[in-house]
């Protein structure tokens, strides 16, 4: 009998590039057929073909209430039907402004856009404009989303300026775009030295979530502070993923160190498009209608996805929420390492709050180059034995894992017991 999902992956591929909207969907890194979900309640989704998954993905972070909770489903039927965008602004906009400064104490303003994108791409014109600088520094293994001047890796050598990491970036982006090695203060601090003037800002993913999980040491991201300070660059934490993921404060919090600006998305929408950018208010007035720096959208602030994220936003304030998150996910990830073990396989794992990593390695990497050496053939095998038995991860050895309040003892108890088969496999 053929898949619904054969079916509709061959018919997606006809009239959508790859027969997806976004690429890392297509298994291409793993292999097979993607899954289309037809729906999703609390720890699972549902496939084309009524097979039921464990899912690990949460709509990549966004779902850390689990899927479908009714207090979310309610707010965004009130809000669709008070109307779906009014192009003038709402009450919704200025609770959610405030709840957002509240909760991470270093934004003063905020300003709501529709995808981490799109934030990401505006606090850096945001920082440029404010310095009236041009280069920016990022670093290996970060992803910030798709804006130009982002898609950039690192050339050959110490101190060259980035090569595009897409086609369609002009050269002409990327050589404003340093790009650095993750968790190395020393270089941070040589880069200083020598041109600290000119760097407008540097962006990082303090815990980062998009080259497998990988966190920050305390080092790094203080030595990040010291020379952002000293040299009058924007210091940029971009915790679409990390906020409120790994802490109610986001990874800003679990360090205690304040970055200059802030860009989050994922939870703050609930699964809703909600994106956002904030700082201390003499950064945001550069911001237009106040200031010179230019950034708009129609669909920014909409009503029903504020909805959405104000309330996945009062549902994770709920007393020992965190808590429970961070222990149900460790739970997760040493049973994974005990399966592991009592297979032979060498594998790890780490746990921030409600994300976590899995490596098939001997040790939790800690820079970008011992995470590639992490084996992703080995990885590609687990993937698929635990899509088998009913257990969704993401489709990649480098992205990390996502566990929401739904997952239960007996959800994490059947995800063990499909790992003690897919180990072995
Ligand atoms: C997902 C992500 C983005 C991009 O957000 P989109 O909403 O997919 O545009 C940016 N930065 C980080 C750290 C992310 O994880």
């Amino acid at each position: 009998m053929t898949s619904n999902n054969d079916t509709l992956f061959a018919r997606a591929q006809l009239t959508t590039p790859g027969g997806v909207n976004s690429p890392v969907r297509a298994f291409r890194s793993v292999g097979g057929t993607p899954r289309f979900i037809s729906r999703a309640e609390g720890p699972y989704f549902w496939d084309a073909d009524d097979r039921r998954y464990i899912d690990y993905i949460g709509s990549w972070g966004p779902a850390i209430v689990g899927h479908a909770h009714p207090e979310v489903v309610a707010a965004v039927q009130q809000a669709a039907a008070r109307g779906l965008s009014f192009g003038a602004p709402t009450e919704g906009e200025v609770l959610m402004a405030e709840e957002i400064c509240k909760l991470v104490p270093s934004i003063e303003q905020v300003r709501l856009v529709s995808s981490g994108t799109e934030a990401a791409m505006s606090a850096l014109r945001l920082a440029r404009g404010a310095t009236g600088r041009d280069t920016i520094v990022k670093f290996e293994g970060c992803y910030h989303g798709h804006a130009d001047s982002l898609l950039v890796k690192a050339g050959s050598g110490l101190l060259t300026f980035g090569n595009p990491t897409s086609a369609g970036v002009p050269e002409d982006f990327a050589k404003h775009t340093l790009v650095l090695d993750y968790n190395d203060p020393q270089q941070l601090e040589e880069v200083f030295a020598r041109m600290g003037d000119k760097i407008a800002c540097v962006m990082v993913e303090p815990i980062a979530g998009n080259m497998n999980l990988m966190r920050a040491t305390p080092e790094f991201l203080q030595t990040m502070r010291t020379v952002c300070s000293r040299h009058g660059a924007v210091m940029v934490f971009d915790e679409v993923m990390s906020g409120f993921r790994v802490a109610l404060g986001g990874a800003q919090s679990l360090y205690g160190i304040a970055p200059d600006m802030t860009v989050l998305g994922k939870v703050i929408g609930g699964g809703l498009p909600v994106a956002a950018f904030g700082g201390p208010a003499h950064l945001m007035k550069h911001l237009a209608p106040l200031g010179g720096v230019y950034q708009a959208g129609t669909l920014s602030g909409n009503p029903v996805a504020v909805a959405a994220g104000m309330t996945t936003l009062k549902l994770i304030q709920a007393p020992g929420f965190y808590e429970k998150l961070g222990a149900q996910t460790l739970k997760l990830t040493t049973g994974l390492a005990a399966a592991a073990k009592a297979a032979g396989v060498t594998f790890c794992a780490d746990a921030v709050g409600g994300m976590f990593g899995m490596y098939f390695a001997p040790d939790v990497p800690v820079t970008y180059e011992t995470m590639m050496a992490c084996d992703k053939t080995r990885f590609n095998r687990f993937f698929h034995a635990m899509l088998d038995a009913g257990v969704y991860l993401a489709p990649s050895a480098f992205e990390a894992g996502f566990v929401s309040a739904q997952h239960d003892d007996a959800v994490i108890e059947a995800t063990l017991a499909a790992a003690r088969g897919a180990f072995a496999a």
